[in-house]
This record gives structure tokens, sequence and C-alpha cells, in this order.
């Protein structure tokens, strides 16, 4: 994300700029290229330094030089091994010589070129046989009388359609544009903060200035690249930010505090609430009853009992008369959690109803009509429902919950929505820090860091493929002896270019039957998977649930949030090909229960590093380690909770290496914003404008996620 406003020159056409004709633009085109400003999204990959002229003699291997020398001898060979032709020059200068060579070169040039004449080459000095030369090197007449201008030129990603040239010469051009734009922030400011506008780190970025001493950085590492991170990551923060500040602004109902009903649901309970969950709970209800919404993360590992901690709150917005919504990520979990809440809620005598875009028409349109009439006081579905069209009576309390699914532009809709409710973010993915900033920087935090005393303990074991048979016979047993399975495959059928197929385990389908041939009839064998009718994957889910299924097979459909406490083992096959976050959120649903949990994670073809993340996977059980390890190993781009969060990918910060400037962008964002919430300081228009342009773009993508 371009961390500047849209300027009006950013949308001219590219035949505007000079030296793109109808050809070229056509190309351009083609790769998505459309206005001036979208070229601003081509970057540098590295640097020639052509700041001085370096002697023959003062050549070294693998150096990139500017160099000159006097034609001693030229001549036209073949190579005795594969026949090819080359043509050579030898410069030299006193004692030093430098070979060239090329392996193309059109008759005309050849010919110009003498022993005798000087010449100015660029390019990477290589050692071969003893002796320096370079291949293929750019060369020029030398005169010393026409030394070239110093210069750090920008080498932009090769186009095999473009040549390297046509494309520096038009970004160079693009670049001129930038010159006669405002800084984007004030200088005063800049100055204050010791930083260079994101419009100049730009404009140095491609054409850093010659004059400075010393090697020269990548352009990824270099103080402007750096500096636009640190600015793209600023304006994430200040969204964030405004979002939250607008939503402070605004007045909420407070609840009254210990509302009635949650004391007497938290009282029936056949459990005392952990120290993090009674914490959790504390500060929930205080956000309550203050007369401004909430917007809080609940984070807490998957079985730290978060769904306790959001009843009650429900619960005391229900209890000040007004609505709440659960949502959840798929019809399964609603359904879940509908089955969890309603004896509770029913024996409370709060009147309960489920909305999931599974249900007949004809149910949905009445539970619309309880919804807008108010005979639904709390409602639990998916995250349609916060779907246009949906009107509550008085919708107090958004509960969202395994919000990796849901991104930050739903949440900024929410707000905008004509009751602002309380929202209540909750995530069983820990997710690392420096990625909870950036994407749920607009909420308040608590954590759940404690698991309900005497859950048992997870043995996590990696096997390779030739020790199947034995996993296999420990989920036998495991079986027979009372308990409930789940086996995991990364896919649902198997591939067909694949060879052995009927007993590629890593596809549900041949899994699900190798397990019924396994395992005695008497134990009977579920299946689920994405493909399947929702009500035929639930109606085994149900079985599963009461135990009339013993071992599901299973893709990773059921990796969030199902609740099966008499479920002690899993069994993951291809365990290579999921990631850490996956594996984790996979395991946590075992363990449970009070009984000892086992996870047998199946290796099929893992190479050094996938094997390395599987014994990662063994040594941890805490959620956060596997999530920082996790982020490590794929990137905050590729991390799928990035994909998903409904932000613009980052063109320049990189996490979780960035998390030092993403310190200081929140710290920067924070003393920005806190004297004025609005940003209606006119130093900061331009800045104004850049944000508003990006709740745009967060818009339109909502409206692409539907
Ligand atoms: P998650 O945080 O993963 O959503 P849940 O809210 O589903 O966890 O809780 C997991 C299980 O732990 C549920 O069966 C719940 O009833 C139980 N549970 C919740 N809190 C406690 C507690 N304080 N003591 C014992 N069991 C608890
Ligand atoms: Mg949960």
């Amino acid at each position: 994300m371009m961390p500047l406003p849209n300027h009006p020159a950013f949308s001219r056409s590219l035949r505007s700029i000079k030296g793109v004709g109808p050809q070229l633009e056509k190309v351009l085109f083609r790769r998505g290229y459309r206005t001036l400003g979208d070229l601003l999204e081509i970057m540098p990959a590295r640097y020639q330094d052509r700041r001085a002229v370096t002697p023959l003699m003062d050549l070294k291997p693998d150096m990139e030089v500017l160099t000159f020398g006097r034609v001693e001898s030229v001549r036209q060979g073949r190579f005795p091994k594969n026949g090819r032709r080359y043509f050579e020059i030898v410069l030299a200068e006193g004692r030093d010589r430098l070979a060239a060579l090329w392996f193309r070169m059109p008759a005309h040039m050849r010919h110009g070129i003498k022993p005798g004449m000087s010449f100015l080459l660029f390019g990477r000095v290589q050692e071969y046989q003893g002796r320096r030369q370079m291949i293929h090197p750019e060369m020029t007449v030398w005169s010393e009388g026409a030394r070239p201008r110093p210069e750090v030129r920008p080498v932009y990603p090769e186009f095999d359609d473009i040549k390297p040239g046509q494309l520096r010469r038009i970004m160079a051009e693009v670049i001129k544009e930038l010159a006669g734009l405002p800084a984007v922030f004030p200088l005063k400011w800049l100055e204050a903060k010791n930083l260079t506008d994101p419009m100049a780190c730009l404009r140095t970025l491609h054409q850093p200035p010659a004059d400075r001493a010393g090697p020269l950085p990548l352009p990824r590492n270099s103080k402007a690249w750096r500096t636009l991170a640190l600015f793209e990551l600023l304006f994430l923060q200040l969204t964030l930010a405004r979002s939250k500040a607008r939503q402070v602004g605004q007045p909420a109902r407070p609840c009254p505090p210990d509302s009635e009903l949650a004391r007497r649901f938290l009282s029936g309970l056949p459990f005392q609430l952990t120290g993090g969950q009674q914490r959790a709970w504390e500060e929930i209800s205080r956000d309550l009853s203050l007369p401004r919404p909430m917007n809080r993360l609940l984070q807490g590992d998957v079985g730290s009992g978060k769904t306790v901690v959001a009843l009650a709150a429900a619960l005391t917005v229900v209890d000040s008369g007004r609505q709440a919504a659960v949502m959840a990520p798929t019809e399964i979990l609603a359904r879940q959690h509908y089955q969890t809440l309603r004896p509770y809620v029913q024996a409370l005598g709060v009147p309960l109803g489920l909305l999931t875009g599974g249900l007949p028409e004809a149910e949905k349109a009445r539970r619309r009509e309880e919804l807008a009439a108010g005979d639904i006081r709390l409602v639990v579905g998916t995250h349609a429902l916060i779907s246009a069209g949906l009107a509550f009576q008085d919708l107090g309390l958004a509960i969202i919950d395994e919000q990796h699914r849901f991104g930050v532009a739903q949440r900024l809709a929410l707000r905008t929505k004509a009751e602002r409710p309380h929202i209540l973010v909750m995530t069983a993915t820990p997710i690392p820090r420096s990625l909870a900033m950036t994407l749920y920087g607009d909420l308040d935090l608590t954590v759940i860091p404690d698991l309900p005393s005497g859950r048992g303990r997870i043995t996590t074991e990696v096997l390779p493929p030739e020790e199947r048979e034995r996993a296999y016979r420990t989920l036998i047993r495991s079986v027979m002896s009372g308990g409930q399975a789940f086996v995991v495959a990364p896919r649902i059928n198997a591939g067909e270019q694949e060879n052995n197929s009927d007993e590629d385990l890593t596809a549900v389908h041949t899994l699900s039957e190798h397990l019924r041939d396994k395992i005695p009839s008497r134990f009977p064998v579920g299946l689920v998977h994405g493909r399947m009718k929702a009500e035929e994957r639930e109606a085994v889910m149900d079985d599963f649930r009461a135990g009339r299924v013993r071992v599901l097979a299973a893709t990773t459909v059921i990796e969030v949030g199902l609740d099966v406490p008499e479920a002690t083992l899993i069994l993951i096959e291809g365990a290579e090909r999921f990631g850490l976050a996956q594996l984790h959120q996979l395991r946590g649903r075992i363990g449970r229960g009070r009984r000892p949990g086992r996870c047998l994670l199946i290796a099929g073809q893992a190479g050094p590093e996938a094997m390395e993340r599987l014994t990662i996977m063994a040594r941890h059980r805490d959620g956060f380690v596997l999530a920082e390890e996790d982020l490590k190993r794929r990137g905050g781009g590729d991390l799928t909770g990035f994909k998903q969060s409904g932000l613009p990918p980052l063109a320049w910060a990189r996490l979780p290496e960035d998390l030092p400037l993403l310190l200081r962008a929140r710290d920067l964002a924070r003393e920005i914003m806190e004297p004025d919430p609005q940003l209606s300081d006119p130093a900061f228009r331009l800045v104004r404008e850049a944000l508003d342009q990006m709740d745009g773009r967060l818009q339109t993508h909502l409206a692409d996620v539907g």
C-alpha cells in the first residue's frame, strides 16, 4: 500500500508518459498497469553503482563496476567443447588486462572495434583461468573529456517483453512527476520526528543521490524503503485508530453492572471460572458499564473457556433491555454455539434464536421478523448476521468468534451500523503480537492466559510413513477402550496424476475407507469435508458429538472450535502439508476433557524444513510460541490470517522483522490522534485524504467479500 494520497497526476494515462507508445502501453496493460500511479508499485530490485570509474588495476573478482581501457587485441573464436562462437577483446592499461566476451554481437558493431581505441565498460568482474573478464558488459567509447555522470542506477525487475533500459527511462519520467508534488506530512512535524516525507523517500528510492560515499544497500534495506515501511504501518495504525476514535466519540447506553441474569448464569456453572476468565469478565463488564461502545479482543488459546465469558457479556446486555448476537465463521460452529448455549439461556428464560444461511428460507424470514420485532433477545448465527438488510430491534452487543476468519473491513462496517453496538471479538488463534497490533490496533486486548485446571496432558508424536501401522493400532486401541478420535487428511479426493492413489491416505475419501477396513464395524466411522451439503455434514458432526460415531475422518473443516470432550486422539495424515497454526488448531480438538490426549502426526514426504516444523509441534503446546514460529517461517504476507484480514497487502513493511517499526508507527499514530482524533488539523490534510481513500478501498473490499 502506497503511503501517499492519490494525487490527480497518478490517474494520468500511461500514454501521457514520455516514451510510452501504443506497443509498450499494451504490454504494461497486460501486467495490470493502467495509470501513472499504478507504475509506482514497481520498485527497484537493486542498484548499479556507477558513481566512480575504477581503473583496471583496482578490479577485483565479483565487483560490478565501470572501468576503462585501451583495446589491445580483438578476436573471434569458438569454444572447443560446444562449438559456440564468441567475440573477445582485451583491454590494457599498463600491465593490467581485462578480457570482455560476447556470445552474440552484430557484425557492424564488431567491425567498429579496433585495437588502439579506448572504451568504457560496465559489468561484473569474473576471474576465469587466472584472468579477469566480463561477460556481455555494456560498452561505450571512452575519452577522458567525456567521463560519465556519476549515478546510482536502479535496476527494475525484469519483464521479458520490456527492455530494462526502457522501463528505467519510464520510471524516471514517473519520478519526475513526483518532484512537483507537495509533502504529505507537515514539514515541522517531519523535522521534529526526524523523518523524511514519503514522497521524498519514493524519489530517493528510485534515484538515490550519487554524491554519497560508502557501499550501496539493497533497495529493501535502504533508509528510504525502511521509512516508507514505517509510513505504511503508520497509515494502517491511523486507519484503525481513527475507526476506534469515531467509535469512542459515540455515546453508548451503559449497561447496569452486576446483571442479575449474568450472575445467575455464572453461579449455575458446574465449575469455577479460572483466574484468566475472571479477569476477562471483570474487564468486559466494566467496558459494558461505560457510556461508550466496547471494542475488545478476547484472546485465549483453544479450550481456555472464552464462550462462558462471552455469554456472561451477552446476558448483561440482554438484561439491560437490548439484543446480543453471537457470530461464528461457519454453520457448524454457529450450530454448536447454539446447542451449547441453549440449555443455559433457556433456563434463564431468555428467548434465543439461530439464524444461518443454511436454514430454509421461510424459517430465515421468520427469524428476521423476530429479530426486528425484538422477540429474540439473543441470536446465534454466522457472520451473515451483519449482512445488509438484517435489522435488529436494538442490537447492543456483537460477539465475533474466531476473528481471523473475519476481516477488519467487516468490523469497520459493523461500526457504521446505526446502533453502534459494543463489539467483542474472540480469537483462539494465538496471533503473534506484531500481527495482532496490525489487525487489531483498534481493539483493547484481554488475554486469558490459563487453561481450566485438570485438563489432560497431550503428547504429540511425529511418525514417518513406515510407522503408520503403529499409529493406526494406537488409534484402534483408544477407540476400543471407549475414546473417540479424529483422523484428518489434507485433501478431499486423491490426485489424479499421483501414483498409488487407492492407498493415498492424504485424501479423506480413501482415508475413511481405510478406517472402515481396519476398525471393527461396531465402531462407526463418520466422514466430513467441505464439499458436503451442510445438513449432511451437520448430521455426522451431531453423531460424533453424541458418541454414535466414534471415529471421524475429516478435512480441516473441523479445525475451528469443534468441542467434543470425549475425543482424546487425533491422527493427522500428510501433516507436513499443514502450517503450524493450523496443526495447533487441529490438535486443539483434543484434550478438552480430563483424559490425556494423543496427537499423531504422520509425515508423508516431509523435507527437512517440514520435519523441523513438525518437531516444533511435538515440543510446544503454547499456541503463542507456535504462532511466532509459524510467522517466522512463512512470512507475514503469506499468513492466511493476514490474507483474510481484509487489509490491503503490505508492500513495504515485513512482519515480524519490522516489529520495531510497527511499535514506532503505533506510538506516532497515538501522538497524532490523541490531541486530534478526527485529524482535523489542516496541516494533516493530505494524510487525512489518504486515509479517506483507504477507508474507501476497505469498503470496496468489503463489497467484494460480500
Ligand atoms: P474456547 O476458549 O476454545 O472457545 P470453550 O469456551 O469452548 O473454549 O471451552 C472449552 C471447554 O471448557 C467447554 O467444554 C467449557 O464448558 C469448559 N470450561 C470453560 N471454562 C471452564 C472452567 N473454568 N473450568 C472447567 N471447564 C471449563
Ligand atoms: Mg470457542
